[in-house]
């Protein structure tokens, strides 16, 4: 059967909309293992789709972004902060005419790793697992789409395109990489950090954690409410906030096309093998990068170091290394493709995956189990 479209489309389909620069799905280094090309999605939409149907995807609705789930219902969890990176990352890779599947694949997978708790967690298990190489969400998530996600009766793990893989091996190897990673990837940090520095002070407000006015003496937020202010003088308390968290997002994007577009033109970017040679081009402008540093440290002291914060993570860190302890002292309680990769990988490895995949729910629902009588 011939389906409308097919790959051909699909080439002739990148070859109209996307810059040079872009990574063509026709010039994927493929997949670790052999697979025949789909009729009509092209690699990077199959990959996409198998990201979202992976468990650990769907974990991530239960999963600290920076705010537990008993501090209230407003919040972002790790899979709404995923949706929106993948949202912003779009508008960006569209704008920039970039491979529009590929950067909703990477901006799907960005932080597929992150154990229950959020970085509470990650220090709690890299803690336990220290003597084994520790633990990082970013290295874990290697591991989940190579090994962990047992989908397909063909080959462990996701198999996707080499071009994913290596974005997550440049996160881990960061400091010697070799090379620049590719602007769909450049893109899908650039997205994580317009999202969080923004959606971060907006939970925290929503919390009660921190107030307006402190915010509006940042100047990225003080700025921002000025523009704000030109066009809607009147605004006050939540209609100012929810107007100028739009502002911050809208003009961080804005900030980030403005700069990428004048350093793909100042490095004469014409190429994929020119970004890989080039410094990092998706990045925001100098004028941006000093306020948003500054709101970036003022949320480290006043949000992510809050008492409120430091509480939940002390108990969420003595959960997650009580139950650790516990399954590495009966192992014999952990699932059963654990049990046989413990053989493979060592216990408390297998643990430690084990424990990093659980949800925040899961966790404390295992943490209570193992504490009856
Ligand atoms: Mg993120």
């Amino acid at each position: 059967m011939t389906l409308p479209g097919g790959a051909p489309a699909a080439d002739a389909r990148e070859r109209s909309l996307l810059a040079a620069y872009a990574q063509s799905s026709s010039e994927t280094a493929g997949r670790r293992h052999l697979e025949p090309p789909h009729p009509y999605r092209s690699p990077y939409q199959r990959d996409r789709d198998r990201l979202v149907h992976s468990a650990a995807f769907r974990r991530l609705s239960q999963k600290t972004q920076v705010f537990t789930g008993d501090l209230g219902d407003y919040h972002r969890t790790r899979l709404t902060h995923t949706l929106e990176v993948a949202s912003i990352a779009r508008t960006l890779g569209r704008a920039l005419r970039l491979n529009e599947d590929l950067v909703e694949a990477l901006a799907l997978m960005h932080d597929l790793g992150h154990p229950p708790f959020g970085h509470a967690g990650e220090d709690a298990l890299s803690e336990r697992l220290s003597a084994w190489g520790g633990f990082s969400h970013n290295r874990h998530a290697l591991r989940l789409i190579e090994k962990l996600e047992q989908r397909y009766p063909a080959f462990p793990g996701l198999n996707l395109s080499w071009e994913l893989v290596e974005c997550q091996e440049a996160r881990i190897h960061k400091a010697d990489s070799l090379w620049r990673p590719l602007l769909e990837a450049q893109v899908v940090d650039a997205a994580d950090s317009a999202a969080y520095d923004t959606h971060d002070a907006d939970d925290a407000l929503e919390l009660g954690l921190i107030r307006l006015e402190d915010l509006l003496e940042t100047s990225l937020w003080r700025q921002a409410a000025q523009r704000v202010r030109a066009r809607y003088a009147d605004l006050r308390g939540q209609e100012l906030r929810r107007a100028v968290l739009h502002e911050l997002i809208d003009w961080q994007v804005s900030d980030l096309l403005r700069s990428t577009n004048g350093r793909l033109a100042e490095f004469g970017i014409a190429s994929v093998a020119d970004v890989r040679r080039a410094p990092l081009c998706v990045r925001p402008s100098a004028e941006m990068r000093e306020p948003k540093h500054e709101l970036e440290q003022f949320l480290f002291l006043r949000v992510y170091r809050h008492p409120d914060l430091l509480r939940v993570r002390q108990e969420a860190q003595a959960c997650l290394q009580e139950l650790f302890d516990a399954l590495l002292s009966h192992p014999e309680r952990l699932p059963e493709a654990y049990l046989r990769r413990a053989a493979e990988d060592g216990l408390p490895r297998s643990v430690g995956d084990y424990v990093a995949g659980m949800t925040d729910r899961f966790a404390l629902q295992e943490h209570a189990r193992w504490r009856e009588p």
